[in-house]
């Protein structure tokens, strides 16, 4: 059986981690979606594509389950969305998803839809993490510290508080 799972991952966190291990377990494979690819460099999108799929490609390698990190753009057709995620990935059964309307998208399509457990929701959100970064508060505690690395390597938090800045 293949899982797959998608998010933004902006960035990436123990949210995100503690899901992924959990399903790990319960599927033969994972194929993970890094949903809205092509934003980047804005104060809710501030990683690339290629940084996501670093954090989680480190992140997850001692996962002990093969997985496929793949970068989906978006289409702003939500009729046709499953049919687009579909072209771009590995074939899946299972969708973990939390997300109301991805649940909803992938039922209507038929497919099989697990809703995963959150795991301290409150403070681990992407939101709440950019947050932090922006207000120089720390945030190294609620992602991998694989993730910490890559921020650190591209100036992440730099970046964020550079294009958060007015003109
Ligand atoms: P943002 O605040 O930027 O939307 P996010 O934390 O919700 O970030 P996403 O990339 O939007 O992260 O989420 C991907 C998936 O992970 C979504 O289905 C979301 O519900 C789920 N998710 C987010 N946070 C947690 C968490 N703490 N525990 C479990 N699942 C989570
Ligand atoms: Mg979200």
């Amino acid at each position: 059986r293949r899982g797959f799972y998608i998010g933004r991952f902006q960035p990436y966190h123990n949210g995100h981690q503690s899901v992924l291990e959990r399903i790990a377990c319960s599927a033969d494979e994972i194929v993970i979606g890094v949903g809205s690819a092509q934003l980047s460099h804005t104060v809710a999108n501030p990683f690339t594509a290629g940084e996501r799929v670093l954090m989680l490609t480190r992140s997850l390698e001692g996962l002990g389950c093969p997985f496929y990190v793949i970068p989906i753009e978006d289409i702003q057709r939500n009729a046709l969305w499953v049919a687009h995620v579909r072209s771009m990935t590995p074939p899946f059964d299972t969708v973990y998803s939390s997300n109301p309307l991805v649940m909803q998208l992938f039922s209507e399509a038929g497919m099989d839809v697990q809703s995963p457990d959150m795991y301290e929701r409150q403070t681990h959100s992407g939101t709440e993490i950019r947050r932090r970064m922006l207000d120089g508060e720390p945030w190294e505690h609620l992602v991998p510290p694989a993730v910490v690395d890559v921020i650190r390597e591209i100036r992440g938090v730099e970046r964020l508080q550079r294009i958060a800045g007015s003109d």
